[in-house]
């Protein structure tokens, strides 16, 4: 057995108590190391640091470990650092084995939220940390190690001696004046002034440039001793893919709304002060143009920013508008090779950035002296991380922020329901509105069209019902363009058998598949199954299969049908499948040469396009019926998002929005772009039902290839959550096992629990105590979602 403790990161250090007095000063000096592991281990062990590292190692920094019983060397991460320390005596602790790193790749604050982070998410401090670091920042990706060179710092003295060395060589007294050959020649003497003269050492590739000379002389002066090398890893040079500004921008003069949300955060700024601004401002308000303002108080100030927005609105219009207003851009997003991520990120790590724009992740961007964070569309899903350590980068953004004592702003049209509800309730949040676009722009109209009649009175068969139909034309017309929306991908959402009923599923998933007509397959969306599509039922043979419900394909067939002379351009996940692709469509939108743009959300975020006089949702639905306790909040800004996608000119704009449910509160509340009476009302229903954000969630997801074994797991998990007492003041409710929405995915059927409390971290405990004492069968997993974002 190993003589190692594991510990939770917050277990208290242990004092030794029971050490004899020259135990204790033999030991006193000793160094110990809490190393935590990316895998296999939930907890931290303890290393005795050995004396020759001990002066290098710091946080943050890996080290190879011997592990287990069979000693296998293992990469950690040590999280922490400190003199003596437990009452069982360190001298029987194991040494760590090796340092990875030459440098620390993480400051304390980043080490001390990889604890936060472990703990608030349940997951370990390795996992945390590899999830900070990038692959290509661990892999060193880029970099490879190369000798330099640097001008001995003894110089003058070295030349002094050998100075004297050849006219005793020479045999001249130093008196006489007679003529003698140069101690060194010109080609040397430069060289050795470069060296001399440069502020860091260089490759023998750039001493011979500057030098003009052959490899031949840094050998020479090596060997006398006047130059000397060592071997530093280097960035190798990148292929630089700068994303180009694509239109420059002046900043801009203030509207009130905006001043008067500028001069509130850049008091936080001034006084360097931690705050969470929720700017909340409508569609095309501008405040993008406040985020940057507010990020030149913090670079004029010397500090530095992080942008996060959602990886889909990291499109070269956004990233420009930085660009063109910062000179020292850092953009990190997902199409970066490994190299050139490890390269941004020693740049950021240098200092030399002044904001960092990127997708969630960048929200570990490592900038030394970050002075504001700042979260666009703070609302969106994906900020949160779907996979371990599942943290959701708006709450990691306030953690960081609160630590350092930087302001954060949290932006949006539709503000999240915790949000929102942080702003009215917590005393360092405050709410800024701007409820009104810039200049003389209006929020568009929206019209509804009710489906139940169109589909009643029969008037159409396809998915663009009459009025629809006549405001593309009339848009068309005027010259304007067009984005309408369907959520669904692929041609035929449905395939049905009308003799027998039978629909046809995903043979490894719950789910129906999709037919795609262009290949003509049939595909599951979700594990990627396909097969040709069938003309026969595959149960009863009839052969006049059904294919129905409109994905995008049949949208965009239909469209060319009704508007052939129109250029229509589709974006989903089918289209816009190589890199740059989502590009370059925007950049064709808008340099007009499409005039209709349909898709999925993909479309319905964050793009500014003055000549769209008219956007179209076609089900407004397809959201809003999921099992899922934030459907109505996704309906309601899903619509209120794509709506803002018009009347950005002067053309002005309006929206129809074809939904079966046209007397529902959120796609009311939308069509009125009334988000507080929305917000009321649905805070409202939370709060009654003790929903996020009145109670902390979290959702266990348990999986297995065998129904049985796992839903009888899954019961007994439950039970183990249900058994302790909790005070009624808690609002404690363990609710499951039930089958998941997506009861079978990828051959898995999955079951899950919910867990709700009005603390988290009471409910947290609760979780790790029972899952930390569970035995799980090998055929069994299992996941802990805190703070769920996705129900199904
Ligand atoms: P939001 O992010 O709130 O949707 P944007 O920041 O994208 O709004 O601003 C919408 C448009 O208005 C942009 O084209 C922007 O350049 C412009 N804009 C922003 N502020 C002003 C201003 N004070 N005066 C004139 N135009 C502005
Ligand atoms: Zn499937």
């Amino acid at each position: 057995m190993s003589n190692q403790r594991t510990f939770f990161d917050d277990e208290p250090r242990l004092t030794p108590t029971d050490l004899a007095p020259w135990e204790r000063d033999d030991l006193r000096n000793r160094k110990i190391a809490r190393i935590a592991f990316p895998s296999g281990f939930d907890s931290l062990l303890d290393y005795l640091v050995p004396t020759d590292i001990a002066a290098m190692l710091e946080p943050g920094m890996r080290v190879t470990v011997p592990l287990g019983r069979g000693n296998r060397p293992t990469l950690g991460y040590c999280a922490e650092v400190y003199s003596w320390g437990m009452a069982d005596s360190p001298a029987k602790l194991k040494s760590i084995l090796s340092l990875v790193d030459a440098q620390r790749l993480l400051d304390d604050n980043m080490v001390r939220l990889t604890h936060w982070i472990a703990r608030q998410y349940l997951c370990s401090v390795g996992q945390v940390f590899e999830a900070m670091l990038p692959a290509g920042v661990r892999s060193q990706a880029g970099t490879r190690l190369t000798t330099v060179f640097f001008a001995s710092d003894d110089l003058d003295k070295r030349l002094a001696v050998l100075d004297k060395k050849s006219r005793e060589d020479d045999g001249i007294e130093p008196t006489t004046g007679r003529k003698r050959k140069a101690l060194l020649t010109p080609k040397q003497v430069r060289v050795l002034e470069i060296l001399r003269q440069s502020e860091e050492p260089l490759t023998s590739n750039e001493l011979l440039r500057a030098g003009k000379c052959s490899a031949g002389i840094i050998g020479t002066l090596k060997r006398l001793g006047l130059i000397r090398a060592r071997t530093v890893r280097r960035h190798q040079p990148q292929v630089a893919t700068p994303i180009k500004p694509d239109l420059e921008l002046d900043p801009h003069q203030l509207n009130p709304d905006q001043r008067r949300a500028l001069d509130t955060i850049a008091a936080a700024v001034r006084e360097s002060r931690h705050e969470t601004f929720l700017l909340h401002g409508v569609t095309g308000s501008g405040k993008t143009e406040v985020y940057i303002q507010a990020i030149h108080e913090v670079v004029r100030r010397g500090k530095q920013a992080i942008v996060l927005v959602p990886e889909i609105s990291l499109t070269p219009q956004t990233v420009g508008r930085f660009q063109s207003r910062f000179s020292d851009v850092a953009v990190l997003h997902s199409h970066l090779t490994d190299a050139e991520r490890h390269h941004q990120w020693s740049n950021i790590a240098q200092g030399s950035v002044q904001v960092v724009v990127g997708a969630r992740s960048a929200v570990f961007a490592p900038l030394p002296r970050l002075g504001l964070i700042v979260i666009d569309e703070e609302h969106e899903n994906s900020f949160k991380q779907d996979s371990v350590p599942r943290y959701h980068a708006r709450d990691v953004a306030r953690k960081r922020a609160e630590d350092l004592g930087v302001p954060l702003i949290l932006g949006s049209a539709t503000p999240s329901m915790e949000s929102w509800h942080a702003a009215a309730t917590e005393k360092s949040d405050t709410l800024i509105s701007m409820p009104r676009r810039v200049g003389t722009l209006r929020l568009p109209k929206v019209d509804i069209v009710d489906l139940r009649e169109e589909i009643r009175s029969q008037s159409t068969r396809g998915a663009i019902h009459r009025q629809l139909h006549s405001a593309i034309r009339d848009a068309l017309k005027e010259d304007g363009q067009i984005i309408l929306l369907l959520n669904r991908r692929g041609f035929s959402t449905h395939i049905q058998c009308p003799a027998c009923g039978e629909a046809m599923k995903c043979p490894n998933c719950d789910v129906t598949l999709t037919h795609h007509r262009s290949e003509d397959i049939v595909l599951c969306h979700y594990c990627d199954y396909q097969d040709a599509a069938p003309r026969n039922c595959v149960k009863c043979g009839f052969d006049g299969i059904r294919y129905s419900g409109f994905g995008t394909q049949k949208l965009e067939t239909e469209i060319k049908a009704r508007f052939p002379e129109a250029s229509v351009l589709r974006m989903d996940t089918d289209t816009m499948q190589g890199r740059g692709a989502h590009e370059r469509a925007l950049a064709k939108f808008r340099a007009g040469n499409v005039q209709i743009l349909l898709g999925t959300q993909m479309i319905a975020k964050g793009l500014d396009f003055p000549n769209v006089t008219l956007v179209g949702v076609i089900n407004a639905d397809t959201a809003l019926h999921l099992p899922d306790f934030r459907a109505f909040e996704r309906t309601f800004h899903l619509i209120t998002q794509v709506a803002g996608r018009t009347g950005r000119g002067e053309k002005g704009g309006r929206v129809i929005v074809q939904t079966f449910s046209p007397d529902h509160p959120a796609i009311q509340a939308a069509a009125e772009h009334d988000y507080r009476g929305f917000v009321a009302q649905e805070l409202a229903e939370r709060q009654l039902v003790g929903y996020p954000p009145f109670t902390k969630m979290i959702r266990i997801v348990i999986r297995g290839e065998n129904e049985a074994n796992t839903l009888r797991f899954a019961t007994d998990m439950a039970a183990k959550l249900k058994e302790k007492k909790a005070d009624p003041s808690l609002r404690f409710r363990a609710l499951g096992p039930a089958p998941a929405p997506f009861a079978k995915l990828r051959g898995f059927f999955r079951f899950h629990l919910h867990l709700h409390a009005v603390n988290g971290d009471w409910l947290r405990d609760r979780v790790r105590e029972v899952t930390l004492a569970l035995k799980t069968p090998r055929e069994i997993q299992w996941i802990v979602d805190v703070d769920p974002v996705d129900m199904l």
